[in-house]
């Protein structure tokens, strides 16, 4: 017996914690004397309320609960306890004086896992104790593993949705989201706008200062995005050096406001060795498409912008056109 106990103690971590309940104190001492015994943590209540406490603060690894009681009995006991998700797999043993077939099924309808008849045999509890342990442990792991899984599925998620280099969404991620917005200001009949970005002549600055720091720009740019964005907003890296941004609830000026607060915090903030660009700094070009003011469709959005950035790229860069 102590054997298993201590196998389970090291799967779980710990000893196993038992709750009694019970109002008489010389049948309390005996099963805890015998839980100890076999190695088991003690916890005891006198009456269903002190329970209802105990089972909440020291969440029990099984609770042998008396049905006779004073105030709140055994029955109810158990179901409050079977009635809490929070609660629901800690195995009860109803411990009962009563004979009758009605308590039993009643105990059976509070949610009672098994039954133990006063006075008990200690080979008898014991073995119940034990089995219904090894059912909880079980639990326990699955109840772990699922917390595990859980997390690892969203940390997969949230991969599959981010761009590696620069930790804005991705491109798939990006028209997801653009349906979806599209969808959400067809239905409340509210704008949307989208600029599409594109950092100009940066095949030169990667020429001349390499690839990692061209790296680093493209980082750079992506936060200086974000810092201009509201939570609302969607920014994306749509390709290599291309990036994408839906702004939701935002008409065609106020598109241009923002759009031109990103262009022109990029022309001024100091990249390393921007200086030597055909244009004396890294800049961005920018071209904005608006809902429902172009077009309703998402896709013709992105068109649209797109057609604007190659203007504003015609149009000597570091600009923005919105028509
Ligand atoms: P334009 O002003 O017309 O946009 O000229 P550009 O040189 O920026 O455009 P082009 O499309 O000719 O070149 C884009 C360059 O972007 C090519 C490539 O070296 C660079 N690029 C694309 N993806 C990455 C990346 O992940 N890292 C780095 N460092 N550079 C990239
Ligand atoms: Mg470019
Ligand atoms: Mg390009």
């Amino acid at each position: 017996m102590k054997r298993s106990v201590m196998n389970m103690a090291e799967n779980s971590g710990r000893n196993p914690k038992i709750l009694i309940v019970d109002d008489i104190p010389v049948n309390v001492e005996l099963q805890k004397t015998y839980l100890l015994s076999a190695g088991y943590s003690v916890v005891v209540a006198g009456d269903g309320e002190k329970a209802m406490e105990l089972v909440a603060e020291e969440k029990p690894d099984l609770v042998l609960l008396d049905v006779m009681m004073p105030k709140l009995n055994g029955f109810e006991v158990c179901e409050k306890i079977k009635s809490n998700p929070a609660t629901r797999f800690i195995p009860v043993v109803l411990v009962t004086a009563l004979q009758e077939v009605e308590d039993k099924v009643r105990g059976i309808e509070a949610g009672a896992d098994d039954f133990i008849s006063k006075p008990f045999n200690k080979m008898e509890l014991m073995a119940r104790v034990k089995s219904l342990l090894r059912i909880k442990l079980l639990h326990d792991q699955l109840e772990e593993k699922i917390v595990l899984l859980n997390e690892a599925r969203d940390q997969l998620e949230k991969l599959a949705s981010t761009d590696g280099l620069t930790g804005l969404y991705n491109h798939r991620y990006f028209k997801e989201q653009l349906r979806h917005e599209v969808d959400r200001a067809t239905r409340h009949n509210s704008p949307l706008s989208l600029l599409m970005m594109d950092i100009d002549f940066f095949k030169y600055y990667n020429d001349h200062q390499g690839h990692p720091a061209g790296d680093e720009v493209l980082r750079q740019i992506a936060q200086l995005i974000l810092k201009n964005l509201r939570k609302i907003d969607v920014a994306a890296r749509y390709g290599g050096e291309e990036f994408a941004v839906i702004l939701p609830e935002t008409d065609s000026e106020s598109a241009v406001v923002v759009a031109e607060k990103i262009r022109s915090f990029v022309q001024q903030t100091g990249f390393i060795k921007e200086e030597n660009q055909p244009n004396g700094c890294l800049t961005l070009s920018i071209g904005i498409a608006n809902f429902p003011e172009d077009t309703r469709e998402g896709r013709d959005l992105v068109n649209i912008a797109d057609r604007r950035l190659y203007k504003a790229k015609q149009a000597g860069r570091n600009t923005l056109v919105c028509d």
